[in-house]
This record gives C-alpha cells, structure tokens and sequence, in this order.
C-alpha cells in the first residue's frame, strides 16, 4: 500500500517534471504597488526600478489617488471585512449600490457580486442550465468557464475559435439534438492575443437559433467601447447581450472580486443557487468602495480610456517601425511574434536587463511555434516609458536575432 512518503515523493516527481520541460512558473517579488514603473526586489533584497509592460492595470486605477481615497474612506465608514457570506449578515449598502452602478453601466438590469470572475464564472452555468439544455463555447474560453461548463450537466459544444461559421453549425447541431434553452458563451477579448469577440455576429446568430448569448468581459469593462462599456459596445451591441461577466480585479482597480450582469430573473436565480456565491464570504467593503469610485471616474469622462488608446496605436506603430511581427489588432494587449518558446524566455530575461518588465508566454499556452512576448499598455505609461520600452524591444530583438542587424532602430 502506498503511503504518505511515497505521495510526497510523487509530487517532488512532479515538479521536477515541470521543471525540464521548461515550464516553471516563478514569481517575481515587487517591492512597490502596482503602476507603470514598479520595482522588483531581487534575491539579496536589492531593488530596481523596470517599466512594467505586463499588467492588466490597462486604466493606471490600481494606484489612482481617488481610488485610494475611496478605499480608505470605505475602510473607515464600513469596516476591514464582513465575516459572512451575504445571505447571512454579509450585505451591506456598498454591495447594493455597486451592484446597481454596474448595472447602469452595463447597460443590464441587475448585479450580483463575487469574490473573483473564476467565481462568477464557476457558479454561472449550473444553477441555470441542465441536461435538457445546451452550451456551446469557444475552444479558446477562459479555464474559469470551461472549469464552469464542466460542473453544469448542459450538453456541450464547442467551435473553432471566433470562427462564426463553425458556430452556426454548433447551433443548428443543438437545434437539431432538440435542447431546450442554448446559451453561446465567449470571452470578450482573448488574453492571449487581444481578439476582440465578434459580438454582433454572434448576436445575429444567437437571434436567428433562439439562444442565449453571454460574454466574459474581464479584459474589456473600463476600456473596450466608445465609452469603456465593454466589447458590446464596441461591437454595436450594447444593451443587448443576455448575460455579462466580468472581474474587478483587472481595469476597475485591479484589487479583486467579480460579477454577473444581466436579467434580473437571471441574477435572482443566481443569489439562490449560485454555490460560489452562497458559500464563499462578501466581497471586502473596501474594494466595494473603491469600485464605486472607479465607476465615478469612468462615467465622468473618457479621458483614460483615451489616453489607453493612444497608447496602444503609438506602441503597436512603433514596434512594427522596428520591424516586428505582430498580429493586427487594437486591444492594449499586443502579442509580439518571436515562435520559439527558448527564444521568447530569452527575449523577456534581456528586456528585463534592459529595464523593460515583459513576459513570454509558450505552448502549451498558446499553440506550438506561436510563443510571444505580451506586452499589456497601460494609460498611466507615459510617451517616454513607453519610447524607452519600444528601444529596449529594438535592441533584445536584434541582439538576439529576431529582427535583422539592419532594422531600424
Ligand atoms: C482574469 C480573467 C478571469 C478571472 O478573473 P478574476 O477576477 O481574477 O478571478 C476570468 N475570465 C477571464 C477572461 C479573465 O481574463
């Protein structure tokens, strides 16, 4: 019989198994909040300034002074932390009011709150589906939905992804299987390369097939859309998708906690049954407050958003001046093509050299021959970080071969 050494042996084979194949994930220690420039703190303590070019800080809210006034004002008027789920006694008037202001912004009619988006999209699925009924979702979804997709007993189906054509035939498979309800799940923007869903297309479809249609928007709420409301805005669907998820954790403060949005039968549902929700503490006050103030921001003016924007065109122009691939697109997310999973670590460790925090990502991530340096933009870069940045991609990626000795500088 196996006993305990031989279980902790196993998991040392583990590791180590992790470790030559190259796929070790290790965590840099920062010494600073999170922001344009941050500082790492290296083994022997020392720290170094780096321009950060890897968080999904996309608005600069993360460290915004009204934010963090918010905070400390909810802090002081509301408490360090509720000790309840919100069923028992973990409700109070900050949680009300920023499930209605996300309703408002998103064009939806009521709210619910989680403790992350990987909760919201955990406890999405099952509470309103079952075997009678079907979901039909990008291969490339999130690991929050697929993990929520596999605790629901819908039928499934899956299409290429964001290939509408191979969804149509998702559809009329289901139709034909005779489900009863269907709902089209899909990440607003893909993490990996910026993908901007086709929401008004799948809105078509979904409409033509009498399904459901809902959308992750963790990469989108803040930023994506004339206004910040989302890819369905930009997609020139705003008000008209069936349910919405999305994370505090990324534009809107970065700190955590995330939602659903949509119907109010569907929310309603979702506060009985939702086992994450019910079974898993309030959402801190503080970060209640502070959303409340996020939203303040947003619907005040565009300016950040804007300047986001500004940002993306200025860095995706000037990497492609320096002669790198990069796939079209327009989200802050900008994959830079290198193809070869060593090649792209190495590129990461010299930019870091080089003062520029990148990181690269490789199967089994993304496909194989596809790896990437990701670089995420933010509004809080200034036009100098971000010249300073595009030099020190110039430099790595001559250095080591991926641009030719003769590509501009
Ligand atoms: C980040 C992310 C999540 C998880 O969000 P958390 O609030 O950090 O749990 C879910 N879905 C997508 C598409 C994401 O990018």
């Amino acid at each position: 019989m196996a006993n305990s050494s031989d279980f902790y042996q196993h998991l040392k084979h583990e590791l180590a198994g992790i470790e030559e194949a190259g796929l070790f994930k290790q965590e840099r220690v920062l010494g600073s909040p999170q922001g344009a420039h941050i500082h790492t703190l290296g083994a022997d303590g020392q720290r170094r300034e780096v321009i950060n070019l890897c968080a999904n800080n996309y608005l600069g809210l993360s460290s915004h002074p009204q934010v963090l006034a918010a905070a400390h004002a909810a802090l002081d008027s509301h408490g360090y932390g509720l000790s309840s789920v919100r069923f028992i006694c973990g409700t109070q008037d900050v949680h009300k009011t920023l499930e209605a202001r996300l309703s408002a912004f998103l064009g939806t009619e009521d709210t619910i709150l989680y403790a992350a988006a990987f909760d919201a999209n955990g406890g999405l699925f099952e509470p309103l589906l079952s075997e009678q009924d079907a979901i039909i979702s990008d291969e490339l979804n999130h690991a929050s939905i697929i993990d929520g997709i596999r605790l629901c007993k819908a039928q499934r189906w899956r299409y290429r992804h964001n290939d509408m054509a191979d969804l149509e035939r998702c559809l009329q498979e289901a139709a034909s299987a005779g489900v009863r309800h269907t709902l089209v799940f899909t990440d607003g923007v893909f993490s990996m390369d910026g993908t901007i869903a086709q929401l008004d297309v799948m809105r078509r479809l979904c409409d033509q097939y009498g399904a459901l249609l809902g959308v992750d928007e963790c990469h989108a709420t803040g930023f994506v859309g004339a206004s910040g409301r989302g890819t369905a805005q930009h997609r020139g669907v705003f008000g008209n998708v069936d349910i919405i998820t999305g994370t505090l954790g990324k534009a809107l403060g970065g700190a955590s906690g995330g939602f659903t949005s949509g119907r109010k039968e569907v929310i309603a549902l979702l506060r009985q049954r939702s086992r994450p929700y019910l079974f898993s503490n309030t959402l801190a006050p503080v970060i209640a407050g502070a959303s409340i103030a996020v939203l303040d921001l947003l619907e005040a003016s565009t300016a950040l958003r804007d300047t986001l924007a500004d940002n993306t065109r200025y860095f995706r122009s000037a990497l492609l001046d320096a002669g790198f691939e990069l796939p079209p697109g327009e989200h802050p997310i900008i994959p830079v093509m290198v193809g070869d999973a060593v090649l792209a670590q190495r590129m990461a460790a010299r930019l870091l050299e080089l003062g520029v925090y990148v990181v690269g990502f490789f199967f089994p991530v993304v496909p194989r021959g596809k790896a990437r340096i990701r670089v995420q933009i933010s509004a809080v870069h200034s036009r100098a970080d971000l010249e300073f940045a595009a030099a020190a991609f110039a430099q790595a990626g001559r250095e080591l071969g991926i641009l030719s000795e003769g590509a501009a500088a």
